[in-house]
């Protein structure tokens, strides 16, 4: 078995590079492989609406069934590649087929990481990337009454939100000072954390988890200081290790993910690498070699690896964006944060509708809007060409951003 163009991982990006692809009328034979057994579908519902029962499975597909078989696209999925050859240009699935490619795209996202302490493999503590993982939670949730989240990032405040719905006693543990500490400012922290508490939900901050108890299953969690909190679930939400340590092995650079450059190629011959694994130089993080996580990310890599395989001129340099929604609320987020050396409120968080805005030596770098669709989309130009701006006119609401924007 041989294809023109291998793609490792039917998720966001593995599924939009088949996409783009076709798109652009590449003729060669390509397959999507895949270790999940399901048709590749939209990652963030798992711990938002369908998590919460308000969608099917069916409307997370990314295309309905017959959209792979039009396209010629061949659909490995349920297999696991454990090995790659860079010199043979051949993969090796777990169960020991091997496959060849003329080009291999690398789109294998990440694993959730684990709790390392005593009692992390309890039945009834899950994790939350896949959607047999979504499943699994939501077939024990009748049988719970409270649940402990570990980890304040988005997914863990996702899935509290949607518990707490559901009536759950949630206790979010934290271990840093406030929730979303990596990837937000001190003033949106304080807002979700105000807005969790609001819901019922009582998030600890500083919270160190010692270990897990229960003897098969869960039954509640000890915090270093001795405190025992009851449960019958856990969720940790930590992060994700990059699913890249085949190419690793196969000698490609990297370590947090897998190098690549603007194109996206790895170090290794006619092997590409995007999305969550895919550690770039990014212009919004100062050219800093960073791995984002989000379907912007993989979704805009893959065009541009499709495009760099049809002969195109294409260079990785958008915008990253990403959302979260908790409650009644929709956190737009555009440009990249980190780095920032002042932070600017505009509007009020009382009204639950407000933007928060990044700057860096008085440039905009990013900016945080909760409903304020409008901030959102008007903000994105003054990232973009990098405007100074007067700090009192970005914190005056009755100014427009874009009026800023000029
Ligand atoms: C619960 C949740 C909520 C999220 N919410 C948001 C959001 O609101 N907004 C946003 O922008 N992003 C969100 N994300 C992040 C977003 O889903 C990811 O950034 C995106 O899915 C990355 O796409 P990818 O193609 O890199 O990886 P994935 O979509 O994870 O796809 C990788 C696929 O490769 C498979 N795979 C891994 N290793 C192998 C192997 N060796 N062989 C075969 N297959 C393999 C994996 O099982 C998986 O199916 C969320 C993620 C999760 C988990």
């Amino acid at each position: 078995m041989r294809y023109d163009v291998l793609i490792v991982g039917a998720g966001h990006g593995g599924a939009q590079a088949a996409i783009a692809l076709r798109q652009n009328k590449y003729e060669g034979t390509i397959a999507l492989l895949g270790d999940e057994p399901d048709l590749p579908y939209e990652r963030p519902p798992l711990s938002k609406d369908y998590l919460a029962g308000e969608k099917p499975f069916e409307r997370l597909l990314i295309r309905p069934p017959a959209f792979w078989e039009e396209r010629e696209v061949a659909l490995l999925l349920g297999r696991h590649v454990a090995s790659v050859d860079a010199e043979a240009q051949t993969v090796t699935t777990g169960t020991g087929e091997t496959i060849g490619y003329g080009t291999l795209i690398w789109a294998t996202g990440g694993r959730p990481r684990r709790l390392g302490c005593a009692g992390a493999e309890l039945e009834g503590v899950h994790t939350v990337r896949t959607r047999e993982d979504s499943d699994k939670m939501a077939a024990e949730l009748p049988g719970v009454e409270t649940v402990v989240v570990v980890g304040g990032g988005y997914i863990g405040l996702e899935a509290a939100a949607v518990l707490s719905k559901f009536g759950k006693k949630v206790i979010v543990l934290e271990a840093l000072d406030r929730v979303l500490a990596r990837v937000a400012g001190e003033p949106l922290s304080r807002f979700f954390e105000a807005e969790h508490r609001a819901h019922g939900v009582d998030i600890r901050l500083g919270a160190q988890v010692e270990c897990l108890l229960g003897q098969a299953h869960v039954t509640g969690v000890r915090l270093a200081g001795g405190e025992v909190i009851p449960c019958q679930m856990v969720v940790v939400g930590i992060g994700i290790t990059p699913a890249v340590e085949q190419l690793l092995a196969a000698g490609a650079e990297g370590g947090n993910g897998v190098d690549v450059d603007a194109q996206c190629r790895t170090s290794l011959p006619h092997v590409f690498a995007i999305g969550d694994c895919a550690r770039h130089a990014n212009g919004y993080a100062g050219g800093d070699a960073i791995r984002l996580e989000s379907v912007q990310n993989a979704n805009d890599q893959a065009n541009v690896v499709a495009r760099t395989i049809l002969g195109q001129q294409a260079a990785y340099d958008a915008i990253p964006w990403f959302w979260s929604n908790q409650y009644d609320l929709r956190l737009q987020t555009v440009g990249i944060s980190a780095g920032h050396d002042q932070t600017v409120v505009r509007g009020d968080p009382a009204t639950r509708s407000f933007s928060v805005i990044y700057l860096r030596d008085g440039r905009v770098i990013a900016l945080d809007c909760v409903n304020m669709t409008r901030d959102y989309a008007q903000g994105r130009k003054l990232i973009t060409e990098g405007i100074h701006v007067d700090p009192a006119r970005l914190a005056d609401p009755s100014v427009s951003l874009k009026e800023l924007a000029g």
